[in-house]
């Protein structure tokens, strides 16, 4: 059986379920196509910081990456309640702040940089009186409140599938098949059932699955690239809901230490450690980086007691599209080859963007909704939502209590 439609995408991260809720908002026939739960990989992994970049100006100048990110946080508020370009209202939201700590060190530095017009608004020196009860009678240096939040990813998920839930299937690469020609253009996705789904474009938002559709593809001029994290999951019943990113003495655009909290299913709270600490420790073995992340909180919040916690690490990867240097991309990346797109958001905070330059690409190319049918494909199930990290990780996985 054939079956056509405007638009069919690969992979249901962050970045596939904002465009396929933007497509569909657009009058495109869309579907999307999910290999495993969606949000598996990065997007269920990440810390839901949906920032303005303030972090990328740590060395003391609003980079490229700083401007580009810098309008996001207003975006996302606009969309959970409802009144932006996608509506993400049901998205429980974990924090209306964001906190940066410095270290002694950097804080003059810091003062004039915070102080100065490029980014006066953006960010505050908070009050004494005003600090967070985790800080109270401990802090005696400034703390900055960053007009970032934190979202519950697993909840930014469901809300954008269940929008959308009739047009996203599970697929399973054992019993389907891309038939493409030589130069990388898709003829057709052979789904089992005899199903032969035709579109006008295909695009990928695979994040690091995008590799193996590369291999098989083969397109021009288009390539990805990896970089590692052993990220650190605390779980514990401290009444703290902390959001940092903690700033060490060599001001570069990794904090030394990033902490988001996230409700667990289990009644724990987990912190989640990210930053330096993971990029450095993704060379690691598990035992060493749970002992580095003790040692660190220990000297950054001596106060506080984890001898009850238990600790756990894992690794992941972020994908993005390949740069000269190595490094992280300042944008979103859009590589439109034939009838294929290769999508990376480079940010969970920038999938937006995302989505817009793809809406973009396809009015250039003239690639218009058809008023196909937009009945759904028959035979295939809902994929579900993948479970979080700190869901995911229990006595059993790794670390244990601490000692
Ligand atoms: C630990 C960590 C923390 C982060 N924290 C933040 C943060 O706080 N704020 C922020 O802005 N950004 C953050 N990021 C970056 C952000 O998470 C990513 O940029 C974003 O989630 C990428 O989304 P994606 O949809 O492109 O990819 P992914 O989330 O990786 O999704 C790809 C999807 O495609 C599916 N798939 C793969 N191959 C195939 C295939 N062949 N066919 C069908 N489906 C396929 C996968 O199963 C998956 O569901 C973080 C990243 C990491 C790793």
């Amino acid at each position: 059986m054939l079956i056509e439609k405007d638009i069919v995408i690969l992979g249901g991260g962050i970045a596939g379920l904002w465009l396929l809720n933007r497509l569909r908002n657009a009058g495109y026939a869309a579907v999307l196509l999910e290999r495993a739960a969606l949000g598996t990989g990065q997007s269920i992994a990440s810390q839901g910081m949906i920032h303005g970049g303030m972090k990328y100006a740590l060395s003391g100048a609003l980079t490229g990456a700083a401007q580009s990110i810098a309008n996001m946080p207003q975006h996302w508020q606009a969309c959970l309640q409802g009144k932006g370009d996608v509506d993400l209202r049901g998205t429980n939201l974990l924090s209306d702040a964001y906190y940066m700590l410095p270290r002694q060190s950097v804080r003059s530095r810091l003062n004039a940089f915070f102080g100065s017009k490029a980014v006066r608004g953006k960010i505050d020196a908070v009050e004494t009186e005003d600090l967070p009860a985790f800080f109270k009678g401990h802090l005696n240096g400034p703390l900055y409140r960053l007009h970032d939040i934190v979202l519950d990813v697993p909840s930014l998920l469901t809300t954008l599938a269940n929008t959308a839930k009739n047009h996203i299937y599970q697929i399973n690469w054992d019993n389907t098949r891309i038939n493409h020609s030589a130069d990388g253009t898709v003829q057709s996705i052979a789904l089992p059932n005899g199903i032969e789904l035709r579109a006008q474009r295909f695009i990928s938002t695979c994040g690091e699955g995008t590799e193996a559709l590369l291999q098989i593809l083969r397109p021009a001029k288009v390539a990805m690239q990896i970089r590692p994290l052993q990220m650190v999951v605390v779980k514990h019943k401290l009444p703290h809901s902390l959001h940092v990113h903690c700033v060490s003495d060599q001001l570069t655009a990794t904090p030394e230490l990033t902490v988001t909290t996230h409700p667990c299913k289990d009644g724990a709270k987990a912190w989640y450690l990210g930053g330096e600490l993971a990029e450095s420790g993704a060379s690691l073995g598990k035992d060493a980086q749970v002992q580095r992340s003790k040692s660190k909180l220990a000297e950054l919040f001596p106060w506080c007691d984890f001898s009850t916690a238990s600790w756990h690490s894992f690794y992941i990867n972020r994908a993005e599209a390949k740069q000269a240097d190595g490094k992280r991309p300042d944008n979103v990346s859009v590589h439109s080859v034939g009838n294929v797109l290769y999508c990376w958001p480079t940010k969970l905070t920038l999938a937006p963007n995302m989505a817009n330059t793809v809406l973009d690409a396809l009015k250039a190319q003239a690639v218009l909704p058809l008023q196909l049918s937009d009945a759904p494909l028959p035979g295939l199930e809902f994929p579900g939502i993948a479970v979080s990290p700190w869901d995911a990780m229990t006595d059993e996985t790794q670390g244990g209590s601490s000692a």
